[in-house]
């Protein structure tokens, strides 16, 4: 996809219908609007009337198609009339996804100050640009994935990436190699990315191209300077990747130019490597199905195996291990630690996750305090959240068990506890300014104004018992309503016995209502208590929020910790139901597992169904495996499982195996089936072979390499020397000789064994027996010739008559394949001497099953009472045989 050009033009195109509209001299409200209007000729503009959202001219067309709702008009100027559509202001967050989902932006216009204090046109700007990288609203975000905005700098083979969750406040950024990119942008997986004008991406994603986002080197170095008021970027890593610098300084701008009047200083930036982690490319995520699972008819992901988090938080942070497996044999082993402990600790490990649900989005609910758009509930549900901290330190305290380093990263933010708990009540509402949100005792102000306001109400019923009592109506009443404030109201029946000094107010049916002037005193005491207690509460929850924010990098600190807590819970527990094992990692070449499971089919089959299987690969013995199997025999899940259970182990996950031993793998590159590549515009051969080719070019020797079904997208001849040449080069490239399991149904492979010292043959036993075919499921050494295509046709339920006739096609074909590939076989001949004559394939190998028969009649003739002439004739007549069977030696 290319990137869209921002268009220029419309900002004349907007003037040019102002000046039309001045010679009907437009209304001084749609004069506003233009003029706003020219400021985001991209954007739906929803420009604020008040209690609506409206929108005009070919936005307004817009909005009324995207959302389904009535085009109305309205009136600009005298007799001039313009499309009008809009929407509740209360509904705006329901419609905004709809929105966005439609792939539009949408610019949100407010009115500023007080509009029922304003005199004429009231002022109004837009506040917010709504994208599909900014949305901040909590119903619009997946709790357990983050939203990512991406802004990407291409320059000759080098790009910078720079990314931004303003819901969490992450802000990351790095440079690379172009070639990288899709991977990195795979793994990140943006909602929204923003490129330079002019610059394409090769990426399928919300793509948006914006003029002078990025500044020059030296302009995007100021900008982060003065975003972080920092006076050096050394400290934020990125000193020497200048096109990281742009990248990241595209990011605060276009913040700047979407986010406007709410306050969005992201609170550090962080500079990374993709050489810290192992890539992984989307060929790979979806074979090994890491996100999206489908294939194994339980649509459950490697990622839904492990996720037993109870955190959104946690969510987030598991999906971000499975993207970026480790390559550092220390850290690996950290983790292992940290989950073991948790698996041996089960008392351990159940309390914490007791804690844990308990625990709110507090990475989250951090960043909405800085932004100044938290509700009381959620400073409570942060309060409570960190409570829990103390009991968790308590209980994942123990010498030697990993979870030191994490633990001091977890504070229990005692300064932060006391003050909510001292400030904001137990059950606040979810808007501040009625009055609950504050703790009495903690502003002796706001406790006065409270004191007036219940006092004053506590009069008003003291009130209505007087006038009942005074007036001898037993049935009078005290209320109030909005239009007339507070009134007395008395039923039509009683009303001839009203004191005089009852003002009327309003006639309704069977009832007058009367104001007095000490009710209307009173009126104002309360009105005006309760106006002072808004504001006093508003800015009290302000000036919290503000406090609480001086504390935000220990708390996002604490957040990041819980965050690891409860990934590796969850790890812990995905190990202890399903029975996983603590893997070793180390710096060799070696791979051995043993009685390895794949995580996500054994999943879907009945418990304790699943065939485990062993391997065992290292550069200096057997480093290329060679599978043949018949289809549906489990080659394929054989090959994903080992590259799972490596994966699984560089995150610091626990393995589906007995014993696991594995010398770190820098990339697990995969190449796997023709079924999921359809859809792309390419031939199969073609895809086929270009990943196949980038593997070749990209794999080390510590790589490792799962082959499916190479040269299987072309004719049989072509395929299967393609086929040979890469497991060829593979085992024998200096830069090769890498862990490989290579899957084919090219039964002539299995001979490379014989001259390939690290190649050996595997293949899924079969067991047949009267008639009847079981695939067993288990990997065995040497290789098969046979296929077992119409026993999986039958599986499938083809018909029985096709089923019979497949096989009596079959028979003579086999018999002569049979031949045919012995008749060739001299070095199998040689080795295996002992075989009898008649079995001899080069003999055989002279004759077909036409002319069998003929040895047959040969064999049965009694020369001895035969004539000379009847031994010629007969003679003669075999040969006539031969010559018809097309057998005559040259
Ligand atoms: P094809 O060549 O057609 O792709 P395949 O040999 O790769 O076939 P798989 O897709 O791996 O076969 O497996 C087919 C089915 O066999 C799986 O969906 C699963 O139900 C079952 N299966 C595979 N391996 C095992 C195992 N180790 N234990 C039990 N069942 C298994």
């Amino acid at each position: 996809m290319t990137a869209r050009k921002e268009p220029k033009v419309t900002a004349n195109h907007v003037t040019s219908r102002v000046e039309d509209h001045a010679r009907t001299s437009p209304t001084p409200l749609r004069r506003q609007y233009l003029e706003i209007k020219q400021r985001f000729p991209d954007e739906i503009l929803l420009f604020r009337l008040g209690d609506f959202y409206e929108t005009f001219d070919q936005d307004a067309h817009s909005l009324s198609e995207a959302l389904g709702i009535v085009l109305t008009s309205r009136e600009i100027g005298k007799g001039q009339r313009v499309p009008m559509a809009g929407i509740p202001h209360h509904a705006l967050e329901s419609y905004l996804s709809r929105l966005l989902d439609r792939g539009h932006r949408v610019a949100i216009c407010e009115q500023k100050g007080d509009p029922t204090l304003s005199k004429g046109l009231v002022e109004r700007d837009v506040v917010r640009v709504i994208t599909p990288g900014t949305i901040i609203e909590p119903n619009m975000l997946q709790s357990k994935t983050n939203n990512y905005l991406a802004v990407v700098i291409i320059e000759g083979d080098q790009a910078g990436i720079a990314y931004t969750d303003i819901s969490t406040s992450t802000f990351e950024t790095t440079q690379l190699k172009t070639k990288l990119l899709a991977a990195e942008l795979d793994r990140i997986a943006p909602a929204e990315i923003v490129v330079p004008a002019g610059q394409g991406l090769d990426y399928t994603a919300k793509i948006f191209a914006i003029d002078s986002l990025i500044p020059d080197l030296l302009g995007a170095r100021q900008k982060i300077l003065e975003h972080f008021q920092a006076s050096s970027i050394e400290p934020f890593g990125c000193q020497d990747s200048p096109l990281a610098i742009q990248a990241a300084a595209g990011i605060l701008n276009y913040l700047e130019r979407t986010q406007k009047d709410t306050l969005t200083s992201l609170p550090t930036l962080r500079t990374y490597s993709t050489g810290d982690f192992m890539p992984i490319d989307p060929q790979t995520r979806r074979s090994l199905e890491l996100f999206e699972g489908g294939r194994f008819g339980n649509g459950l992901s490697l990622c839904n195996i492990l996720d037993h988090t109870n955190t959104p938080m946690g969510g987030r942070l598991l999906r971000e291990w499975l993207g970026q497996p480790l390559l550092d044999v220390y850290e690996i082993s950290n983790r292992h630690d940290m989950v073991e402990w948790l698996v041996s600790n089960p008392g351990a490990k159940m309390a914490t996750t007791k804690l844990l649900k308990t625990s709110s989005d507090i990475e989250r609910i951090l960043t909405r305090i800085r932004r100044q758009i938290v509700s009381p509930k959620e400073v409570v549900a942060l309060r409570r959240t960190l409570e829990i901290v103390p009991h968790l330190i308590d209980l994942l305290s123990e010498e030697s068990n990993g979870l030191n380093l994490l633990i001091s990263d977890l504070d229990p933010c005692i300064k932060t506890v006391q003050l909510i708990a001292s400030a904001i009540t137990e059950e606040p509402p979810a808007t501040v300014g009625d009055g609950n949100t504050i703790q009495s005792g903690f502003s002796k102000d706001l406790d006065e104004i409270r004191e007036i306001s219940t006092n004053a109400t506590a009069h008003l019923a003291k009130m209505e018992s007087q006038e009942r009592h005074e007036a001898g109506i037993p049935s009078l009443k005290v209320g109030y309503n909005k239009v007339f404030g507070y009134y007395i109201e008395v039923t039509k029946a009683n009303v001839s016995r009203v004191p005089t000094k009852y003002i009327r107010r309003q006639t309704l049916v069977n009832a007058e209502r009367y104001i007095t002037p000490e009710l209307k005193d009173h009126e104002n005491a309360i009105l005006n208590a309760h106006e002072r207690m808004e504001r006093l509460e508003t800015s009290l929850f302000q000036e919290i929020c503000a406090r609480l924010s001086e504390d935000s990098s220990i708390l996002s600190r604490t957040a990041k910790a819980l965050a690891r807590v409860d990934v590796l819970t969850s790890l812990a527990h995905a190990a202890f139901i399903n029975g996983y094992t603590r893997p070793s990692v180390d710096n060799s070449n070696f791979l051995r597992v043993r009685n390895g499971r794949h995580p996500i089919v054994e999943n879907a089959l009945a418990k304790g169904s699943f065939i485990p299987n062993s391997i065992e690969l290292s550069d200096e013995t057997i480093s290329l495996m060679l599978l043949t199997g018949p289809n549906m025999s489990g080659k394929s899940t054989y090959i994903r499982q080992v590259a799972l259970i490596v994966l699984m182990a560089q995150i610091g996950s626990f393995v589906p195996a007995s014993v696991a031993q594995i010398g770190l793998v820098d990339r697990i590159f995969t190449r796997i089936g023709l079924q999921d590549d359809l859809s792309v515009g390419q031939s199969t051969f073609m895809v086929e072979m270009t990943e196949t080719a980038a593997i070749l070019n990209q794999a080390t020797s510590r790589s490792l390499l799962i082959l499916d079904e190479i040269g299987r997208g072309t004719s049989t001849y072509d395929g299967l020397v393609i086929a040979q040449a890469v497991v060829e080069y593979i085992h024998s490239h200096p830069r090769l000789g890498c862990r490989t399991l290579f899957a084919t149904h090219y039964h002539e492979l299995t001979e490379l064994a014989r001259h390939l010292p690290h190649a050996a043959n595997y293949s899924v036993a079969v067991l047949e027996n009267a008639g009847e075919v079981v695939f067993l499921h288990q990997i065995v050494s040497g290789g098969t010739d046979r296929s077992y295509g119409i026993h999986v046709a039958k599986i499938a339920g083809l018909p029985n008559p096709i089923i019979s006739r497949a096989q009596e096609l079959l028979a003579p074909l086999e018999q002569q394949k049979h031949l045919g590939k012995k008749g060739i076989n001299e070095a199998q001949l040689q080795e295996e001497g002992t075989r009898t004559q008649s079995q001899n394939p080069v003999q055989l190998g002279l004759f077909d099953s036409s002319t069998r028969g003929l040895i047959n009649e040969l064999g049965l003739l009694d020369i001895s009472t035969m004539t000379p002439l009847e031994a010629i004739n007969k003679l003669y007549e075999f040969q006539k045989l031969i010559k018809e069977a097309g057998h005559q030696e040259p």
